[in-house]
C-alpha cells in the first residue's frame, strides 16, 4: 500500500463526520468547502440532484422527508431489531422493511421512487469526505481507515466496510473509535512514552456513547474492556430541550407543534446551538420568528434547566462507565487517565457526574473531542499506509476476537474454545468425546458468538472426522484446537485420540474480516 498516496482516517459520526490526515509530521484535521473541520452526516436527494455534508443539511427544512440522517443507527441492523422499530417513529424519512429483513430508506430522487439501504447512505457520505480530503491535498485518495463504535457487531462493520468500498475507498482497516481517541491520545503524550498506563476513554457523540478501558504502553494500545449505548447521545440531549420548548409554546401562546415537523425542525437546530452554548455559558436564549401561525418564539434557558431536563440521561452515562470497570475486574484507583471524546463529552454536568465516579480525579481535557477520534484514524492510516514517519514507528496495535470462538456440540449446544477479546495469535485446545453409542464418524460444526444455543451464532464452517473406532459413547476422545495466527486466519482441527486421525479446516476469508483490530 505504501506509495499509493495519501491515506486518510474518516470518523463516520451519527451526527457529524471528520476527515483527517498525517502530513508533514502532524495530524491535520480537513476543512471542508464551508470552512468547518466537522461536515454533518446527512444525505438528501431532491428532483435535481444528491447532495452530502453542510448542503444536505442546509436543505432539511425544506425537504424533511427526502433528507436522510441517522444511518449510522441503521447500519447493519434488522428491520425488525427493536431500536430500528423506535427509531423509525422519529425520522421523518420512510423507512420500509426490505429483503431479508434489511431496513431499506425510501426516497424520491429526480422525481422518481428510490431506495436505499444504510450503507449506501454511509457510502455516499464517506464519498463526500474523501471529497473534502481530495480537495485539500489536491489528488486523489484512495486509502482510509474508518472508525465505528466498539460495541458495533460484525454485521455493522461489515456494512461499515462495504459503504467504504461503494465510496471507491480501499479500507485499510475499521477501527474502535475510542481506539482511535486512544492514540490521539499516545501521540499527543509521545514525548515521553510512560511505561503502562490504563486509560478509559469516554466517547460521548451525537447518537452513542461508547467507554473502553485501553491499557498503553511501549506504543501498544490494547482495550481491556468495552461498554456502551449505542442510542444515547446529543441528540436524545436536544431532544428533551424540543420537548421544553414545544410546552413552553403551547403555555405562552396556546400552540402546538408537536407534530409541525418544520417547526420542530426549527426548534431542533436552535437548541443544539443553545445546549453547545451552555456548557461554556450559564443562561443562553434564542428567537425563532414564526414558528407556527405567524407567532414569533423567543426562550431563556439556564444550564440548570437544561440539566434538570437531561439528569436522567447524564445519569445514564455513567453506567457504562461502572460496567467497564467491572468487566475488566478494575477500581478506579487502577486508571490513570480518563480521557473525553466526543462533542457531548463537553457538558459540564456530564464530566461532573464522571468526575465524581472517578471521586474527584481531574478529567483528560487535552484533546478536541470532536476531532480526536479521526486524529487517531489519521495515524493508523499513516502507519498502515507506510506513511508514518519516526514518530509512528512504534505504534503497534494489537488485535483481539470480538466474538467467541467454539465447536458445537449435541443439541445446538456451544463449546466455546477461544473467548471473545483474546488476544491474537492464539492456540487452543479442547476436548471433545463421543455423543453416541459405536458412531463411527463425528462432525465438527465452528460457530461464532456469545449464545450458548448455536441457532442464535454464526455457522463458520464444519468438517468430519471418519473411521473412527466403534466404542460406547463418551469413550472416544478427540482433541480439538483452535488456532488463530497472525493474520487472523482461524485454523480447527481435530484428532481422535485412539487412532491419531486428524482433520481440519482454515476458515480464511470470515475470520480475517471478523477480526477486530484494537
Ligand atoms: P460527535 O458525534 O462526537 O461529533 O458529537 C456531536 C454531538 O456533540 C452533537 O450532538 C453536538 O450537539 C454535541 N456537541 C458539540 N459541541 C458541544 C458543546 N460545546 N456542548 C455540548 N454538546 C456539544
Amino acid at each position: 500500500m505504501a506509495g499509493e498516496g495519501h491515506a486518510i482516517g474518516i470518523d463516520l459520526g451519527t451526527t457529524y463526520s471528520c476527515v483527517a490526515v498525517w502530513e508533514y509530521d502532524h495530524v491535520e484535521i480537513i476543512v471542508n468547502d464551508q470552512g468547518n473541520r466537522t461536515t454533518p452526516s446527512y444525505v438528501a436527494f431532491s428532483d435535481a440532484e444528491q447532495m452530502a455534508g453542510d448542503m444536505a443539511f442546509n436543505q432539511v427544512m425544506r425537504n424533511p422527508t427526502n433528507s436522510i440522517y441517522d444511518a449510522k443507527r441503521l447500519i447493519g441492523r434488522k428491520f425488525s431489531d427493536t431500536s430500528v422499530q423506535t427509531d423509525l417513529k422519529l425520522w421523518p424519512f420512510k423507512v420500509i422493511e426490505g429483503p431479508a429483513d434489511k431496513p431499506m430508506i425510501v426516497v424520491s430522487h429526480k422525481a422518481q421512487e428510490k431506495q436505499f439501504a444504510a450503507e449506501d447512505i454511509s457510502s455516499i457520505m464517506l464519498g463526500k469526505m474523501r471529497e473534502v480530503a481530495e480537495a485539500y491535498l489536491g489528488s486523489p485518495v484512495r486509502n482510509a481507515v474508518i472508525t465505528v463504535p466498539a460495541n458495533f457487531n460484525d454485521s455493522q462493520r461489515q456494512a461499515t466496510k462495504s459503504a467504504g468500498i461503494t465510496a471507491g475507498l480501499n479500507v485499510l482497516r475499521i477501527i474502535n473509535e475510542p481506539t482511535a481517541a486512544a492514540i490521539a491520545y499516545g501521540i499527543d503524550k509521545k514525548a515521553g512514552w510512560y511505561s503502562k498506563r490504563t486509560v478509559m476513554i469516554f466517547d460521548l457523540g451525537g447518537g452513542t456513547l461508547d467507554v473502553s478501558l485501553l491499557t498503553i504502553g511501549d506504543g501498544v494500545f490494547e482495550v481491556k474492556a468495552t461498554a456502551g449505548d449505542t442510542h444515547l447521545g446529543g441528540e436524545d440531549f436536544d431532544g428533551k430541550m424540543v420537548n421544553y420548548c414545544v410546552q413552553e409554546f403551547k403555555r405562552k401562546h396556546g400552540l402546538d407543534v408537536s407534530k409541525n415537523f418544520k417547526a420542530l425542525r426549527r426548534l431542533r437546530n436552535a437548541c443544539e446551538k443553545a445546549k453547545r452554548r451552555l456548557s461554556s455559558a450559564m443562561t443562553t436564549e434564542f428567537e425563532i420568528e414564526c414558528l407556527a401561525q405567524g407567532t414569533d418564539f423567543y426562550i431563556t434557558i439556564t444550564r440548570a434547566k437544561f440539566e434538570q431536563l437531561n439528569i436522567d440521561f447524564f445519569k445514564k452515562c455513567m453506567v457504562p462507565v461502572k460496567k467497564c470497570l467491572k468487566d475488566a475486574n478494575m477500581d478506579i484507583s487502577s486508571v490513570q487517565d480518563v480521557v473525553l471524546a466526543g462533542g457531548s463529552s463537553r457538558i459540564p454536568k456530564v464530566q461532573q457526574l464522571l468526575q465524581d465516579v472517578f471521586q474527584g480525579k481531574e478529567l483528560c481535557r487535552g484533546l478536541n473531542p470532536d476531532e480526536a477520534i479521526a486524529y487517531g484514524a489519521a495515524v493508523q492510516a499513516a502507519v498502515l499506509s507506510g506513511k508514518g514517519d519516526e514518530k509512528l514507528r512504534d505504534i503497534r496495535l494489537l488485535d483481539v476476537t470480538p466474538l467467541s470462538l467454539g465447536v458445537e456440540i449435541g443439541d445446538n449446544c456451544m463449546k466455546v474454545v477461544i473467548p471473545r477479546n483474546s488476544r491474537v495469535p492464539i492456540t487452543k485446545n479442547t476436548t471433545n468425546r463421543t455423543l453416541y453409542d459405536y458412531q463411527t464418524s463425528a462432525r465438527f460444526p465452528i460457530f461464532e458468538g456469545e449464545s450458548e444455543d448455536t441457532s442464535n451464532n454464526n455457522f463458520l464452517g464444519d468438517f468430519t472426522l471418519l473411521g473412527i473406532p466403534e466404542a460406547p459413547k463418551g469413550e472416544i476422545k478427540f482433541d480439538v484446537c483452535f488456532r488463530i495466527d497472525e493474520n487472523g486466519i482461524l485454523n480447527v482441527s481435530a484428532k481422535d485420540m485412539s487412532t491419531g486421525k486428524e482433520r481440519g479446516i482454515t476458515i480464511n476469508g470470515r475470520m480475517q474480516k471478523n477480526l477486530r483490530r484494537i
